[in-house]
């Protein structure tokens, strides 16, 4: 099969919804292929006890509000997927699924899309395909000799994985924090971080970081020095969960350690740790091997871009993924700005 369409988006997650609702809005004929099953993006896959870090009114793309979870502040994953599921339909998004794009191709004035079911000729790309399916463990001496069970994020679902066990969760962020305030209770928990864990104050959360994208941007757009990223505010979001760990004295960091052994982990100092399990809260890279036919790559395994726009290549937009392709783009509430601009310079592109 061989079809046309003005623009292909890639990755049916919240960017490229957002993508989709902007472009529906400028009368673009476009579809977009997701991997998936079902709708939802990476939160079908989070943890049980996962909760966002804003209120759902701030968890929102654009056009629609998330409505609040009953009982909750901040909504769970679950509460997310239904949002987005209900978004898709209201908006009538002609989503392809399951559709995995193998390569996106010049060819001639078009772009080529290639996937497990047919091609796709198409003006111009968006690709929003996350970093939830390339998940980054470091690469600390002793890996393979370590005979416990190994974890990363995209992995963990709850304490009944490992419950009564030893433990070892590693990383100072969020999901770092949850996870380990997730198994205080029911493992013997070390917590291991690269720095003493920096938690926002407790009345800040996801607003805050989002207005502080959003300061960051307006200083960018009007050429003002940067204000830098979010990151300067603080690491971790005390959600009620984390708050109740920690205030309970369960969320007590170590230094992280220099080695794995058969039987646990070494410091540098040569103190040892025995573990049963070492769950890797060490993040993500972006998912961009179907774009390598076109040669983009730049430093960091990134695809350098002006905005949403790569740089070597103006028919390919990029969006989500993180900072650098837009502040905040990597959030609900923060992807519908660079989403309208991505499909903006789309329309006259191909106009
Ligand atoms: P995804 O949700 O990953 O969607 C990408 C889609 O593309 C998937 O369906 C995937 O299957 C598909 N895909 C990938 N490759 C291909 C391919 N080759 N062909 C076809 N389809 C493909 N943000 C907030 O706003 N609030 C929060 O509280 C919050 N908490 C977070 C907690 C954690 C632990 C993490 C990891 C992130 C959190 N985020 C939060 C950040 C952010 O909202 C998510 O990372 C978000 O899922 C990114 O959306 P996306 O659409 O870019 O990618």
């Amino acid at each position: 099969m061989s079809a046309p369409a003005d623009v292909v988006v890639i990755g049916g997650g919240q960017a490229g919804l957002a993508a989709g609702y902007h472009l529906r809005r400028l009368g673009l004929d476009f579809v977009i292929l997701d991997g998936q099953e079902s709708p939802g993006g990476a939160w079908r896959h989070t943890w049980d006890s996962l909760r966002l870090f804003s209120p759902a009114a701030y968890s929102s793309l654009p056009g629609r509000l998330m409505p609040p979870q009953p009982g909750e502040t901040y909504p769970d994953a679950a509460h997310v997927v239904s949002y987005l599921t209900d978004y898709e339909q209201r908006y009538g998004l002609p989503v392809h699924r399951p559709v995995r794009v193998t390569g996106v191709h010049r060819d001639g004035e078009l772009l080529r899309v290639e996937t497990d079911s047919g091609t796709w000729r198409t003006g111009a790309v968006i690709s929003a395909t996350g970093t939830w399916s390339r998940p980054f463990v470091p690469a600390v001496p002793g890996r393979t000799e370590f005979r416990g069970l190994q974890l990363h994020t995209v992995e963990y679902r709850g304490p009944r994985d490992v419950a009564g066990q030893k433990v070892i969760v590693v990383g100072g962020g969020n999901s770092g924090a949850q996870i380990a305030a997730d198994l205080a209770y029911d493992a013997h928990l070390t917590w291991v971080t690269l720095r003493e864990p920096r938690y926002l104050a407790d009345d800040i959360d996801g607003r805050a970081l989002f207005d502080h994208a959003t300061a960051r941007r307006r200083a960018l757009d009007e050429g003002r020095t940067d204000t830098g990223g979010v990151a300067s505010l603080g690491d971790v979001v005390a959600v009620p969960p984390v708050r109740a760990a920690r205030d309970a004295g369960l969320l007590k960091a170590q230094p992280m350690f220099t080695r794995l052994t058969a039987s646990g982990v070494e410091w540098s100092d040569g103190m040892t740790g025995d573990a049963d399990a070492i769950i890797w809260c060490t993040g993500f890279r972006p998912a961009l091997s179907h774009l390598a036919p076109l040669g983009l790559r730049g430093p960091r395994g990134h695809i350098p871009t002006t905005g949403t726009r790569a740089v070597g290549e103006p028919r390919l937009h990029l969006l989500g993924y993180g900072d650098w392709t837009g502040p905040a783009s990597a959030t609900l509430i923060g992807v519908g700005r660079p989403a309208r601009e991505a499909a903006r310079q789309i329309a006259d592109l191909l106009r």
